[in-house]
């Protein structure tokens, strides 16, 4: 099956019982047993539920992976890969990493003893030379927000294998029809499913995909036994959402291209941050391992101040300010004084996120009226 027909078709079949087409949602805690484990398979909705594993099974398809785990957050999902762990260990992690993955590593999984060091994987060959014997895991994410970095997966993954070390990649911002690192040689991709795989910015949700059985079933014993599970209606919603995801996610592609180019145009803007420019740093690498440049674009105004940024920010009317991404609705936001506020400034703007940054999240509506939006929040009074 190829990529677009497994959205609609893989692990789906009209149910059973009633011929129903799309995927029932079973709203039941517990399932009658003939006798004392005397079951179909299913026992308590912790450990399986119907609907999940519908998604689970589709997930697993379009990732190329052995099986998947679905939770109920993005960062649930990143507690159990993590609990893969124990004391003594260390992740070696982007350094650009989405705040609240820095903050779980950080703030919660340190004061059990697994450490987490923070390092540039652009240079791979500097990067080699960071690990150490007790790093475990190595914690990917590209492209990288809000600076939209590349990392060159199948580099790092093949330094990772020579030294028995697991590779995550966290695969939200691309979404898997735009890159799968499994394929690239990762043992397990997370989605923070409430971005493109849901779609329409209605679902907390989160995913693992694991390359083998044995990480499958790793995954699958700490789903159980921490539980951080997601409801059904939930899966329902995520799994609604995938049904349209190589049709939104082309669009937000091809939107953001022209959006880009506008911005690179406009005598107010100093810096676009888009991988598909050819001068952008990882252009190279977001040609080789994804299928576009994605719908994320993030840039400086002239001044580069804070205020005229968030003049910018109160004056899109399409453009909705607001956190999150990966919606058919376009979202604009200001990392240093929402999603990032928590880093101090002199850190910020070291890593390059200034003061005046703006970052957006391409949707599907018509690109003309977006640009004309962008164009009068522009303007200067
Ligand atoms: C949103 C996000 C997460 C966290 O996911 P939640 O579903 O919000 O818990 C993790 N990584 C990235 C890249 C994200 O954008």
């Amino acid at each position: 099956m190829k990529f677009n027909t497994k959205l609609i078709h893989a692990g789906i079949h009209p149910d059973p019982g009633t011929g129903a087409v799309m995927t029932p949602i079973f709203q039941t805690s517990t399932y009658a047993q003939d006798g004392p484990g005397n079951h179909k398979g299913f026992e308590y909705a912790r450990t399986q539920n119907p609907t999940r594993q519908v998604l689970e099974e589709n997930l697993a398809a379009l990732e190329n992976g052995y099986g998947a785990v679905c939770f109920s957050s993005g960062l649930a999902a990143m507690d159990a890969v993590i609990k893969l762990f124990k004391s003594g260990d260390e992740v070696l992690a982007t350094h650009d990493l989405y705040g609240g993955s820095y903050r779980q590593l950080v703030r919660v999984f340190s004061s059990f003893g697994v450490q987490s060091r923070f390092v540039p994987m652009q240079d791979v060959n500097s990067f080699e030379n960071q690990i150490r014997p007790e790093t475990k895991l190595i914690w990917i994410e590209t492209p990288t927000n809000p600076l939209l970095q590349l990392v060159d997966i199948a580099a790092v993954c093949a330094i990772a294998k020579k030294k028995g070390i697991l590779v995550c990649v966290d695969n939200t911002f691309a979404s898997p029809y735009l890159q799968n690192p499994i394929d690239l040689g990762a043992d397990i991709v997370l989605h923070s499913a409430t971005k493109y795989l849901g779609g329409h910015s209605d679902v907390i949700h989160g995913a693992l995909i694991a390359k083998t059985k044995e990480l499958y079933e790793g995954l699958k014993f700490i789903q159980n036994a921490s539980g951080a599970v997601p409801g059904p209606m939930d899966c329902f919603l995520i799994l609604r959402g995938i049904k349209t995801l190589h049709v939104r996610v082309q669009r937000a592609c091809d939107n953001a291209r022209q959006i880009a180019d506008f911005l690179k145009n406009h005598p107010q803007v100093s810096r676009v941050l888009y991988p598909g420019f050819e001068e952008h740093p990882g252009h190279f690498f977001a040609k080789n391992q994804m299928k576009d440049f994605g719908a994320m674009i993030s840039f400086d105004v002239h001044s580069g101040s804070f205020e005229q940024s968030k003049q910018v920010l109160s004056k899109t009317k399409l453009f909705t300010c607001a956190e999150s991404l990966g919606g058919v609705e376009s979202l604009i936001g200001h990392p240093a004084s929402m999603t990032h506020a928590s880093i101090p400034r002199e850190d910020r703007i070291k890593s390059g996120l200034t003061d005046s940054l703006i970052r957006l999240s391409i949707g599907i509506e018509d690109v003309e009226d977006l640009i004309e939006d962008l164009r009068q929040a522009l303007e200067i009074q």
